[in-house]
């Protein structure tokens, strides 16, 4: 039939989603309460821990570190073992990762295989059990669906997602048709063991053996430990690059920009610009930040093998960029004193003024806001004199320019000492409409709904009208 795409053994073989979410695949009833979901005893331990995940991840790393001290290390194995663990890397990085999860370029079958046995050879899974969960991370980031949640802890997101059991109906669904259909990654994901074995192990022995006949110190030193950095490098993602560093682009999620999770990671440690922008190819995004992933997917595209290289506009990340700035700009404005704001300051009437001024209060009137200066007279760097003689009358032009023409930082401080505000009809009143109709004064409140003072705006400051002689 023309209507279904995938052939029969291919649709048995892959059913949908999440079932198939372990690395390699056992019989699962969804109707038994998965273990998972039982609280872990004494006697039940051992059936939460994934053991084919922990042999692969802590027990065989254990026995490479262990046979260390009968295998002598040799310069060439060395040398080798780094080279091969950046190819191993850069498999998940630039493959399993930027290209698989996230389509972030596309390659030709050459540059296809070349990546996905390298990431074979890291022994993280297969490019479609990696992709699946990693695209749950995404879309689920820091939820119970997130498969690798930092909010569960550190060592979770880093380790404890794998070595304990998780039941894979928790894990968020996403969508794998385009996988399914790409034959490089059906191929690994029916042929996992197969490729792990020759990648991660029979490679390097042979490799070492045939070309300085340095078959055991390959197989320890390139093969088994190498697996062990290469898979605590590209785990930091998971924890390292949701624990440390910075947000500039959002701050309501855990992933964060770091330049020590990017030299481990091979680049992948601008996190926070990676959730923000996952399809980008890049990681980093300014010529001095460490990305060789993106260094060699851009080389492959030179030759062809990489194209459509996907990037996000500069003018997109400049937004969301200048997002974060505003909103860490206004956390800051609400921790400081603006004054109390007018709306809840009382009305008083101008006769009333006067009088609780002549009775003692040192009470001064500018642009229809009554300020208490009691405090403030001695320090008036003006002196005394002057401030006392404005007591109990409106000072709006001789605070504006009429005795001194008062700073920036004066209307600043002014305005944490205001009291109340003056009811209609006289001087202030006239100035107070003259500067919203000459003003540009628009009142803007700030994420926090703070009102934005900006220097040179605020409601005391009022410029002296021009002389219409001036302007005929
Ligand atoms: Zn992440
Ligand atoms: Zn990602």
């Amino acid at each position: 039939m023309a209507s279904s795409s995938s052939s029969p053994a291919q649709a048995e073989a892959f059913p949908d989603g999440t079932s198939d979410y372990v690395p390699l695949r056992k019989k699962y009833d969804p109707k038994k309460p998965h273990i998972a979901d039982q609280p872990m005893t004494w006697s039940n331990w051992y059936k939460h821990v994934n053991w084919l995940n922990t042999t692969f991840i802590i027990f065989v790393p254990a026995i490479g570190l262990i046979s260390t001290y009968w295998v002598p290390l040799q310069f060439k194995t060395l040398i080798f073992s780094v080279i091969y663990y950046f190819y191993t890397g850069l498999g998940i990085t630039a493959g399993y990762h930027r290209m698989w999860s996230h389509r972030a370029y596309k390659a030709k079958t050459p540059l296809k295989i070349f990546l996905a046995a390298g990431g074979s050879g890291a022994v993280e899974g297969s490019v479609r059990w990696w992709s699946q969960g990693h695209r749950s991370h995404h879309r689920y980031t820091d939820t119970d669906k997130d498969p690798y949640s930092v909010r569960k802890g550190l060592l979770y997101s880093h380790i404890g997602w794998m070595v304990m059991k998780q039941n894979p109906k928790r894990i968020g669904r996403t969508d794998i048709s385009d996988l399914n259909e790409d034959p490089v990654v059906v191929w690994q994901h029916r042929n996992y063991l197969k490729c792990v074995i020759t990648m991660a192990l029979l490679v390097p022995t042979v490799v070492c053996g045939l070309g300085w006949n340095d078959w055991l110190g390959g197989f320890v030193y390139a093969g088994i430990l190498r697996v062990f950095f290469v898979q605590q490098a590209t785990f930091c993602v998971n924890s390292l690059a949701h624990y440390l560093g910075d947000q500039p682009f959002d701050d309501r999620n855990s992933p964060r920009d770091h330049v020590i999770t990017a030299l481990v990671t091979l680049g992948e440690g601008y996190h926070n610009f990676h959730h923000e922008f996952p399809s980008d190819y890049r990681n980093a995004i300014e010529w001095y930040q460490y990305d060789p992933t993106r260094v060699f997917i851009w080389l492959m595209s030179l030759i062809g093998q990489a194209y459509d290289l996907k990037t996000f506009r500069a003018n997109e990340i400049e937004k969301g960029r200048l997002q974060q700035q505003q909103k860490k700009l206004d956390q800051k404005r609400s921790k400081l004193d603006w004054g109390t704001p007018l709306e809840q300051l009382p009305v008083i009437s101008w006769d009333d003024y006067v009088a609780e001024a002549k009775s003692g209060r040192a009470l001064v009137a500018i642009a229809g806001v009554i300020h208490d200066v009691s405090d403030f007279i001695k320090d008036h760097p003006g002196g005394k004199a002057l401030i006392s003689s404005a007591i109990g009358k409106d000072a709006t032009s001789v605070f504006n320019g009429g005795v001194y023409l008062h700073s920036n930082a004066a209307h600043n401080l002014l305005s944490t000492m205001r009291v109340g505000v003056i009811r209609g009809g006289c001087e202030v009143e006239i100035w107070k409409r003259a500067q919203l109709e000459n003003k540009d004064a628009t009142i803007v409140n700030d994420s926090t709904g703070q009102r934005i003072v900006r220097a040179g705006e605020q409601l005391t400051r009022v410029s002296q009208p021009v002389a219409s002689a001036d302007a005929a």
